[in-house]
């Protein structure tokens, strides 16, 4: 169905629009979230950062040697005593980043580490992502790494930013062989994302439903519209149909389809060389009922009289206006003694009843057929102009014999021919009927 198709097309484009928007901002929406770790991870390895140039520009710092704190093995000079006597050992920016990492890591807030490809302690070796960071700020000269993993079931997003040595860092790792602007190691930094993950899981689920929900809302109001519009487009386009074969004033067909009609009848006898008939009804003296009653009153006439002729009818016949005061009645499958029969009794109808002006007069019409009657079993043929033009004859014969009365021509042929002419005057869309080899 057409408006099936139309709908399918536009619910089509809409939804495909829709999901399109949905699926750029989801998308976005993601690009954005990912902006954000990476800018939480680099904000926790330059906090970090910063404070280990801190410690790093005294050449490290020296904390009380209480119970439990213990030296940093791996400096040469870790400890010393004030000259209060205080006993005193050296934090080195390695230690103090590992001391407070283990703090943040107690306080499960983030982890954050020194490593690099060669640690002076072993501790401090790299894991499998940091290597991979580490190789990729030695050989490729990207600046930072970060990627999301999986350790016993939680998410951690993790990021890793590359030490460059500085003046300051000589003087440990000195030995190492290491010059100014060297990629030293780095500081990675690991953080829980499991529950930002979750939330933003949670987030694209309800993007989605309410996705699909809004697009079957639309698609579902857009159907409704549709069929609405669909249905008044159908009641108009019936409408146009039917104006175009009726007349305007008596409700009949009109001249256009009342010839249609004719030809197909015809030609449908033609085949069946069944017997086919019509009638040429005019009102008599009609000019005479305008002129005495006026214009309106004629009108009332012609809507009347077009009523008793649709009453004498049978379901089967057609009948139309033709003219101005002149009726056509097709009456298919009836002979010439039929159509006469019908013609006697629309004009004995006509005769009997009382027709009235728009005042309430009354008033007395009759009217003059002429029938064409078409019977096969003759020779020759017979077409719809012949067939029309005999109906005419008939009339006016009739008008001559003095009016209110019918006269008949009866064709007695072997077959149908169509006439081009009558093509051309239906628009073609009767072309080539032609049932005369029945
Ligand atoms: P005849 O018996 O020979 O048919 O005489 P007539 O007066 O009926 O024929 P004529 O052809 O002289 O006049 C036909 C009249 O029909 C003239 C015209 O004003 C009238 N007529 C045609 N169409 C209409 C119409 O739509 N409404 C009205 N009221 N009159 C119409
Ligand atoms: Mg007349
Ligand atoms: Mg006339």
């Amino acid at each position: 169905m057409l408006w099936g198709r139309f709908f399918l097309g536009l619910s089509g484009t809409v939804g495909v629009f829709l999901l399109c928007i949905f699926a750029g901002f989801m998308l976005h929406e993601r690009h954005v979230t990912a902006q954000e770790l990476v800018k939480r991870a680099q904000m926790h390895f330059h906090a970090i950062f910063i404070m280990r140039q801190w410690n790093a520009g005294y050449d490290g710092v020296y904390v009380e040697k209480r119970p439990g704190v213990h030296s940093n093995p791996h400096l040469a000079h870790a400890d010393l005593t004030a000259v209060n006597g205080t006993l005193l050992t050296k934090r080195n920016p390695a230690l103090m980043t590992r001391e407070i990492s283990d703090l943040f890591n107690e306080a499960g807030l983030l982890r954050f580490r020194v490593t690099s490809l060669a640690p002076i302690n072993p501790e401090n070796q790299a894991d499998a992502f940091e290597r991979r960071a580490l190789h990729a700020f030695a050989e490729t000269g990207v600046r930072e790494v970060y990627e999301e993993s999986a350790e016993e079931g939680r998410t951690y997003f993790r990021y890793m930013a590359p030490l460059l040595v500085e003046e300051s860092c000589l003087s440990c790792h000195g030995g190492q062989g290491y010059a100014p602007g060297d990629v030293r190691g780095g500081i990675s930094v690991r953080y829980d994302i499991t529950e930002s993950k979750q939330a933003a899981l949670e987030r694209t689920v309800l993007l989605v439903a309410l996705s699909f929900a809004a697009v079957l809302l639309l698609l579902g109001g857009m159907y409704l519209m549709t069929r609405r519009i669909m249905g008044r487009l159908w009641i108009a386009q019936r409408f146009i149909e039917r104006m175009a074969v009726t007349d305007e004033l008596t409700g009949l067909y009109n001249r256009r389809y009342a010839y249609s009609k004719v030809v197909t009848e015809l030609a449908l006898a033609g085949r069946h060389h069944a017997p086919f008939s019509c009638l040429m009804i005019d009102i008599d003296h009609f000019k005479a009922v305008n002129d005495t009653y006026g214009h309106p009153s004629g009108d009332r006439v012609l809507r009347d009289l077009a009523r008793i002729i649709k009453g004498c009818c049978r379901a089967s016949d057609v009948a139309a206006r033709f003219g101005g005061e002149e009726f056509l009645v097709i009456l298919p499958l009836t002979d010439a003694a039929g159509a006469r029969s019908a013609a006697e009794k629309i004009r004995t109808t006509v005769l009997e009843n009382t027709f009235s002006t728009v005042e309430g007069q009354p008033l007395r019409v009759t009217v003059s057929l002429g029938c064409a009657a078409v019977e096969f079993g003759g020779a020759g043929t017979v077409s719809t102009e012949d067939v029309i033009a005999a109906a005419d004859k008939a009339l006016y014969a009739a008008k001559h014999g003095g009016r209110n009365r019918v006269e008949g021509e009866l064709f007695t042929v072997a077959s149908v021919v169509s006439v081009v002419g009558e093509a051309r005057y239906l628009g073609g869309r009767d072309a080539g009927v032609d049932d005369g080899e029945a």
